[in-house]
């Protein structure tokens, strides 16, 4: 079976990782992005200069017209997927809960876990025998912060995770007899911009002492646990999680 991949938010970061790695596996690859076109294109350029395929697609994961356009675009360009990476998230910029207002929450969930869920649903909707599908895998970003709450930081950008953990549990549950498995990798502290965003760029230096492998983590390391969790190696692994954390 032709191996199709569409991985979100795959301009940078953990999802470029995981992009160049899944070409390497022989996955057609479609990234999509949200503002980055040139780095997406930069990252389709990479791997079609190796002879793999690729292509990447503007859409916002957290507008439901947009995800439906995507997928549509991969069935018409590749075919069938067999293999998700809900890999697109936000967090904001550090503070304590006092100090948030109700909009930045409804941003994050939109995102994090909106869009991971309606990526789900396309992507059940095509995979599942129950709709006359083949099966696939999918895999979720969570965080390691699902589990230690960030207090201080983005309690919000958390609790998202952790609805993201609880999703992959019943969403793997509900799938696993029509061919498709899910599951989550949960990052601890990784080098990407994403810490940018939380007005704290330096902050995986600033923090690996508290890591007990005391560094910090790179998008590749992410994105060889997010490859074994497609593969077939993992072929009776289904609603699991596992942490790429340095001991976090
Ligand atoms: P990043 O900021 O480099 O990448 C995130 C990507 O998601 C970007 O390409 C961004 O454009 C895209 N994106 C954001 N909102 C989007 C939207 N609405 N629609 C489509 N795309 C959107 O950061 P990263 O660290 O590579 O993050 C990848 C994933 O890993 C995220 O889900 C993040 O929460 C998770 N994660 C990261 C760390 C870390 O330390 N870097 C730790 C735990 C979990």
């Amino acid at each position: 079976m032709k191996k199709i991949i569409l991985i979100t938010g795959g301009s940078r970061g953990i999802g470029a990782a995981i992009a160049h790695l899944a070409a390497e596996a022989g996955y057609a690859v479609c990234i999509s992005y949200l503002h980055h076109r040139a780095a997406a294109e930069a990252v389709v350029a990479a791997i079609t200069q190796k002879n793999g395929i690729a292509m990447a697609v503007q859409a916002d994961v957290a507008i439901e017209e947009d995800v439906i356009r995507l997928f549509k675009h991969v069935d018409a360009s590749f075919g069938p997927l067999t293999a998700l990476v809900n890999n697109a998230g936000i967090l904001e910029r550090q503070a304590r809960v006092d100090e948030m207002d109700s909009t930045r929450i409804q941003r994050i969930f939109a995102t994090n876990v909106v869009g991971s869920f309606i990526c789900s649903r396309e992507a059940v909707r095509r995979m599942s025998t129950r709709h006359a599908g083949k099966g696939g895998a999918i895999v979720n970003m969570s965080s390691r912060a699902s589990h230690l709450g960030a207090p201080g930081e983005y309690v919000d950008y958390a609790a998202s995770k952790a609805a993201i953990d609880t999703l992959t549990i019943g969403l793997a549950k509900e799938v696993a007899a029509e061919g498709i498995r899910v599951n989550a990798v949960s990052p601890g502290i990784i080098y990407t911009d994403i810490h940018a965003s939380g007005g704290d760029p330096q902050r995986v230096d600033r923090v690996k002492a508290s890591v007990p492998m005391k560094r910090g983590g790179y998008p590749e390391e992410v994105a060889k646990a997010v490859l074994w969790l497609l593969s077939d190696d993992a072929s009776y692994t289904t609603g699991a999680s596992i942490d790429v954390a340095g001991g976090r």
